[in-house]
């Protein structure tokens, strides 16, 4: 709908196997080694990237800098299309490869210094050849900030010469259309984390230094160009980067952070005079050894407006990490977009027969409900029609022995696919609480032996499938994905309950394994610490599915309980204002596990004692549970214990769970990403719609 935007995108990935031990192993992805097809090399479309040198102030009052010297590499832009679904638009993916210069360095080359010169090539192609893991921890390594100013340097440079072939004036840029396939906008979003802020600024030393536009008419450009959307509020994710390294490769860019500092440290102490603390606070640089950047506040005071993606996190953005830039700019600044999905792959690609049901059920053609997501109500009428749940509930079982023919391919394993499909998969981390899950297994698993044959009979058979990657230097995740595997082990190779139990850990996690999952799934699980999880999109991909969801008030299962009605969401947790006060207490008034927790407790003393192999191995797991539990384990595992009971109770009534299951689909047309996408383009970047040709 909105053609012609160019989309800055990155090329990496790993593989991922299993050492027999059971950890994950990392291997390269040698994906373009027999070349893409899809790409097109536009070697016509390049620009140079500079990094380190020097950076002189001219000192003639104009505030400019000459930026000499250091290494300077070539970006290269490789496009490739994106045609729309159901449109005859296709929209660009620009990216951009790193290249020598020349082809190397004829100085040294000459000098007959040969091996200098073939290294200044090969370190310039190495910027691009494999994307540095940052993966909600930020690492203070020089590659991965070299990767992000040569990605937002060559987007912002390809922007503005495109720009400047329209004519008009610089001041013009925030708010000019610009006219290539069709129409669009300069509109720069800081989307995907903080990693593309140093495009602030980069803006700013363009046009101040190149384009000898004064300050205050720069800054003005900056902040109308750029809008903020916050993906994290953990602590240890805000991006920050030592000064000193900063200094080293991009002096001019540090140079102007502190001039940005400066004026804006001047207006908030002109409006809170005296308040030293909130200086301190506010202030871009934190003080410490060495300094550090902070990155997300470089984005809020450099950006027109700042969003959240999910209500609950632009709530916690407002009123934590940006709470004193709320006070001082204003609460308008700040507002929120709930993420969404596209139904086109998450529907209609994934689950086909699902796809066909509903667009045979509603009469509509495909394109009219994929668009206009919200018609799936007209499938509510249809709740109380049993030929239609029996063909919703088979089209269900047919997507579970797809899944089960995935495992035995990949795995080898025979999955029982009249149990219960129970799914958690993403990305490993402490934060997401897969620990709460494998422990919730193993404590199902030590009931279950301590049954007799007969109580066993009434237990409701259930498969628990996990899949995803940890970052290859996230010790507590790589230990956490040991474990399920040695759990997967044990449980499913023990006569007694494995036909009650099971459990598998698919590797290499991607788009395509989760096609298959999602519409697998009977029930699947988004349990953070509540506050913790932005607001999570696998939700809504399960959910769109027909999937039941069992999770934390947090966000967006809040929105989708709204939506779909809480009686069709199993919540269960502390909520999110009292987890400050938990973590406090954990600290200052810890109860040992034994007495707040004692079924945690005996899971830990389980795994400690070797039931899965070397119990010590899990040590430095354990511990971050038994000393501190900053994710609160030890407060939400009963209240989750006794949220799955009620999942297995509501099981049994088959019939009643695929009621739940059609108006749970029935009711997710907020998150279609059609509805996100226009919240951004109508109330937040002022963009207009163009007429889709037909
Ligand atoms: C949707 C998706 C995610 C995000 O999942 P969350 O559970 O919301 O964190 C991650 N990875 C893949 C492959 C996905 O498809």
């Amino acid at each position: 709908m909105f053609a012609g935007i160019t989309v800055v995108g990155i090329w990496a990935s790993i593989q991922i196997r299993h050492f027999p031990t059971g950890a994950q192993l990392e291997a390269p992805d040698p994906w373009l080694d027999n070349q893409n097809p899809w790409e097109l090399p536009r070697l016509d479309v390049t620009y140079e990237v500079r990094f380190y040198g020097y950076a002189e102030r001219l000192n003639d009052g104009t505030g400019r800098s000459v930026w000499t010297g250091g290494q300077e590499v070539l970006a290269v832009a490789y496009d490739v299309m994106i045609p729309g679904c159901y449109t005859k638009n296709t929209n660009n993916l620009r990216l951009w490869e790193s290249k020598p210069k020349r082809g190397f360095d004829l100085n040294s080359f000459n000098a007959g210094d040969y091996e200098r010169a073939i290294e200044s090539s090969n370190s310039a192609a190495a910027i691009t050849s494999v994307l540095y893991p940052n993966d909600h921890t930020s690492f203070g390594k020089e590659l991965r900030l070299k990767q992000q100013y040569f990605w937002t340097a060559a987007s912002l440079a390809d922007i503005l010469r495109r720009f400047k072939n329209i004519g008009k004036p610089l001041s013009a840029f925030p708010d000019c259309k610009l006219y290539f396939y069709r129409v669009s906008r300069v509109l720069i979003d800081v989307y995907l984390q903080t990693h593309p802020t140093l495009a602030i600024p980069e803006l700013m030393r363009i046009l101040i230094d190149e384009e000898e536009t004064p300050w205050d008419d720069a800054w003005n450009i900056v902040t109308n160009t750029f809008f903020y959307t916050n993906h994290t509020v953990l602590p240890e994710a805000l991006e920050k980067w030592p000064v000193p390294l900063m200094e080293h490769l991009l002096p001019r860019h540090m140079q102007i952070i502190y001039d940005i500092n400066m004026y804006f440290l001047q207006a908030v102490e002109k409006k809170f005079p005296g308040d030293r603390d909130r200086l301190a606070r506010m202030s871009l640089i934190e003080e410490g050894f060495p300094k550090q950047v902070r990155m997300a506040f470089l984005a809020c005071i450099g950006s027109r407006r700042v969003n959240g993606v999910a209500e609950l996190h632009s709530e916690l953005v407002r009123t934590t990490i940006l709470k004193d830039f709320v006070e001082f700019e204003g609460r308008s600044k700040f507002s929120n977009v709930t993420n969404g999905i596209t139904p086109r792959r998450w529907l209609d690609q994934c689950n086909p027969e699902l796809s066909a049901l509903i667009s045979k059920t509603l009469g509509l053609q495909k394109p009219v409900w994929l668009k206009d997501l919200f018609r799936l109500e007209g499938l509510l009428k249809l709740v109380e029609d049993k030929k239609f749940r029996d063909e919703w509930a088979a089209i269900k079982q047919r997507n579970k022995e797809r899944l089960a023919n995935l495992v035995k391919t990949t795995l080898g394993f025979t999955v029982n696919t009249n149990a219960m499909f129970d799914v958690q998969i993403k990305r490993l981390h402490e934060y997401k609480r897969q620990t709460l899950n494998i422990f919730g297994v193993i404590y199902r698993y030590l009931t279950l032996k301590k049954m007799s044959a007969e109580e066993r009979k009434k237990v409701n058979p259930r498969v628990v499938f996990f899949a995803g990657k940890a970052a290859p230097a996230y010790y507590i995740a790589k230990l956490t994905i040991r474990l399920i595997v040695n759990v997967a082990r044990v449980i499913n190779d023990d006569p007694e309950t494995k036909d009650l139990l099971s459990l598998y850990f698919l590797p290499d996690y991607s788009v395509s394994l989760a096609e298959v999952l999602i519409p697998a799934s009977d029930i699947s699980q988004h349990i953070s610490t509540a506050g913790t999880e932005a607001s999570g999109t696998s939700n809504m991909k399960f959910c769109l599915n027909g999937g039941l969801l069992v999770g934390t008030v947090d966000g967006a299962n809040i929105e989708i309980a709204e939506e779909v009605g809480e009686s069709n969401v199993f919540f269960f947790g502390h909520l999110a204002p009292a987890v400050e006060d938990l973590r406090y207490q954990h600290v200052y008034h810890p109860v040992p596990i034994e007495e707040k927790c004692p079924a945690l407790a005996n899971v830990l003393n389980t795994v400690s004692g070797g039931m899965f192999g070397d119990g010590g191995v899990y040590d430095p797991l354990l511990n971050t549970i038994r000393q501190g539990d900053y994710y609160l384990l030890s407060d939400d595992f009963d209240s989750y214990i006794a949220a799955l009971d009620l999942v297995d109770e509501a099981y049994k009534d088959k019939d009643e769970w695929v009621k739940k299951s059609i108006r749970t689909t029935a009711k997710m047309g907020k998150f279609s990403s059609d509805r996100a996408i226009n919240e951004y383009a109508e109330s937040f970047w002022n963009l207009e719609a163009i007429k889709v040709p037909q």
